[in-house]
């Protein structure tokens, strides 16, 4: 079973729950999606399999001397990464999204495509909780669009048996929707705030589009604050599945990079929900 944890807003405590989960399960992979800045190795304390693997995309290279400054590269491009100067074109590798259009476009053979460094995938077994294996990326700084680099780690797990749980970037972006997509289920986690409520909502919408049976968990909880979620959950039929209270002592022992106890039980009756997820389905 995959299951994507994200939410609208960063804070709100995915990775908190993806690691709490991950340690009520004792036996899974976790795929750390929130690749701008990873941070459940810290917490797991992996061993990792040799130095990491570089990913990398293509990226369109102009050749000055065939291009005559036409066009029709910057007439396809949807991103404006191409531009036209007098009698040249001029590429902007930060708002280039590969998608390979300008070598189509090109009718004098003056663009090719070279290979660019975009992150690195590492992996490794979590040395402070053995049996948990855990697949990390980690995106190179300035590079524009994490959406590659989640795409090939969801593609070199895709061959793993066993429970999946995909910690990802927050918010709702390109990188959010490519990470949730194919879940067999998603947990929102939020956070009892107007705030949290809003980008709630913004991700609800796109586990709705992506047809991905959702719940949530409401971290931070506070008695005022949760009516409102709960009331909103309730209009559009979404469970939720749990509530993590506010906790002094378990923001501390976070804070010192360690993996918290104290909610536990929470962790096991979200699985228990999960599980009756899986069987509902199968
Ligand atoms: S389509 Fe080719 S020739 Fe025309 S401007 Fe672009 S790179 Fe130059
Ligand atoms: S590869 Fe696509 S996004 Fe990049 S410059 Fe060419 S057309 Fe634009």
């Amino acid at each position: 079973m995959l299951i994507s944890i994200a939410s609208g807003k960063g804070g709100t405590g995915k990775t908190t729950l993806a690691l709490l989960l991950a340690v009520a399960h004792s036996q899974l992979t976790l795929i750390d999606c929130d690749v701008e800045e990873p941070n459940c190795h810290l917490f797991l304390q992996p061993k990792w399999q040799g130095p990491g693997q570089d990913i990398t995309i293509m990226v369109p290279r102009i050749d000055s001397d065939r291009c005559n400054g036409c066009g029709s590269c910057s007439a396809v491009c949807l991103f404006s990464a191409v531009a036209i100067s007098g009698k040249s074109a001029l590429l902007f590798d930060e708002l280039c999204h590969s998608c390979g259009g300008c070598l189509l476009a090109c009718q004098h053979n003056a663009i090719c495509e070279e290979q660019k460094i975009i992150g690195t995938l590492m992996t490794g077994a979590a040395a402070a909780q053995p049996g948990i294996h855990l697949v990390n990326g980690t995106l190179k700084v300035g590079t524009p669009s994490a959406v590659p680099l989640i795409r090939r780690m969801k593609q070199e797990s895709s061959q793993l048996t066993g429970d999946i749980l995909l910690d990802c970037p927050p918010g709702t972006s390109c990188s959010m929707v490519t990470a949730v997509k194919n879940s067999d289920f998603c947990i929102l986690v939020t956070e009892p705030t107007p705030f949290g409520k809003h980008d709630l909502e913004l991700a609800m919408n796109i586990t709705h589009l992506l047809q991905i049976p959702t719940g949530v968990v409401i971290n931070k909880s506070d008695a005022a604050g949760d009516e409102n979620i709960e009331a909103f959950c309730t209009s559009r039929q979404i469970p939720v599945l749990a509530k993590i209270p506010h906790s002094l002592s378990f923001a501390r022992q976070y804070a010192a990079g360690c993996i918290p106890a104290d909610f536990q039980n929470i962790a096991a009756t979200i699985w228990q929900q999960l599980k009756a997820e899986r069987s509902a389905r199968a």
